[in-house]
């Protein structure tokens, strides 16, 4: 993989606002890439196949696990989600600076065990009173699904130590300005400017 490129992984408990923060930084960073994952869930209202997710069947997934298709996957609140592959390199193909992986814990460790300068994004929610509130509120599921993804919050928190950055999402337009910071300083580093400083030196030496 090309190693000028942002891994950037945003991860959080359901309903903390990881996807109002990603499209966000999306809308913000168009030379960012969203990495469309493959799940096993079932689509939301909202959802289309292709741009949010690829709906799959199990025993699609299960094929795609033993060809070996995924950079990574993991079975998140009783559903299978994985990066396939050919996704990333979809990503790169387009020449883009970073690639943006909306995943869990579980996936950002697949991820940093063969990209260790991945950067990591965890979201907390401002309360566990108000992440409910956000679950309920977002309407997209039944009540049984919400409490499974309300009751793997905890295990899902106590992961935080894992990522680079924390940001906790009480106001939007703060958490939003927090993560555009995070991806502007990052796109910053040396190692990803340093060929504009070269072709400058190269424009000297010709001159
Ligand atoms: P996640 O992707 O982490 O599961 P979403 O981005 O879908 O969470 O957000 C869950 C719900 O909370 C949505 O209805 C969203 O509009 C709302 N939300 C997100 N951020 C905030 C915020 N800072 N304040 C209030 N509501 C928010
Ligand atoms: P949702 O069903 O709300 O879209 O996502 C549920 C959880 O699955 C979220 O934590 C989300 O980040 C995670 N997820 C989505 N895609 C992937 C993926 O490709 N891999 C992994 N490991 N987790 C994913």
């Amino acid at each position: 993989m090309n190693d000028d490129l942002l891994l950037l992984i945003i991860s959080s408990p359901s309903g903390a606002g990881k996807t109002t923060l990603a499209r966000d930084l999306l809308r913000h960073f168009p030379e960012m890439m969203f990495s469309v994952s493959h799940t096993t869930r079932k689509p939301r209202a909202s959802e289309m196949d292709g741009k949010d997710y690829h709906f799959i069947d199990r025993a699609r997934f299960s094929r795609m696990i033993s060809q070996g298709r995924f950079a990574e996957w993991a079975e998140v609140h009783g559903n299978l989600y994985g990066t396939s592959l050919s996704e990333i390199e979809r990503c790169k193909r387009n020449n883009q600076r970073g690639i943006l992986f909306d995943i869990d814990y579980q996936g950002a460790r697949q991820i940093k065990a063969v990209r260790a300068d991945a950067v990591s994004v965890f979201v907390l929610p401002p309360s566990i009173d108000e992440l409910k509130r956000r679950l309920y509120a977002r309407g997209a599921e039944d009540e049984k699904t919400i409490e499974i993804r309300f009751n793997n919050a905890k295990r899902e928190i106590e992961h935080y130590g894992f990522f680079d950055y924390l940001i906790i999402n009480d106001g939007l337009e703060e958490a939003c300005a927090r993560l555009r910071s995070i991806v502007t300083a990052e796109l910053s580093r040396r190692s990803r400017v340093a060929s504009s400083a070269e072709t400058l030196l190269r424009q000297i030496k010709i001159v």
